[in-house]
This record gives C-alpha cells, structure tokens and sequence, in this order.
C-alpha cells in the first residue's frame, strides 16, 4: 500500500490499478468495457478488488498460471507478484472515473 496525494482530493492510500488503468484514469477516458477485477481476499475473509485492463488480465493469468475468476489469496505469492506490477491511483479519482 502506497499513499498518494492527489490535486484534486488530497491524501489518501492508493489504490492498485494496472498501469494501463492508471493512464484511463487520468484522462478520464470512458474504456469500462475492457476493464477486468481481480479479487483478493485477506485471512478474515475481507474482500479488495484491483482494476486491471483485459491485456494486462489475460497476461497475468497466462504467466502466473492462474484462474483470475477465483480471489487470490492476500498471503499468497501471487497475490505479491501481482502487487508489484501495479501502480497506485488517488481512490476518490478511480471511484469518479468507474461511474462516470
Ligand atoms: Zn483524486
């Protein structure tokens, strides 16, 4: 988890995004269509999504060998290869841009 301060809403913790998504976000463009969810889920059964592009979905599931349908587990390796790949986005910006 990474903090990140926004022009707009200030500080907060980062949300994890593909880079991709992150591009998107920033010039607010409409690309919904093409974005897929990864769920991971933590030992007390919480549940966290990260936004990540069909691209970069389908790479990661190929490479890693991984069915992307099931939630990861947060303590699994996997799980930490994957957080690596990603960038971290302002919440409040992600959250306007998946409704607009
Ligand atoms: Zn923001």
């Amino acid at each position: 988890m990474s903090y990140i301060i926004c022009e707009n809403h200030g500080g907060n913790i980062g949300s994890l995004v593909s880079p991709e998504v992150l591009q998107w976000v920033i010039k607010l463009k409409p690309f919904q269509d093409k974005v897929r969810m990864i769920f991971i889920q933590d030992n007390n059964d919480n549940r966290y999504c990260y936004y990540v592009d069909e691209e970069f979905y389908n790479e990661f599931s190929n490479k890693a060998e991984v069915d992307l349908t099931i939630p990861l587990r947060l303590d699994d390796d996997i799980a930490f290869e994957l957080s690596l790949e990603l960038v971290p986005v302002c919440p409040k910006c992600l959250h306007e841009w998946l409704e607009n």
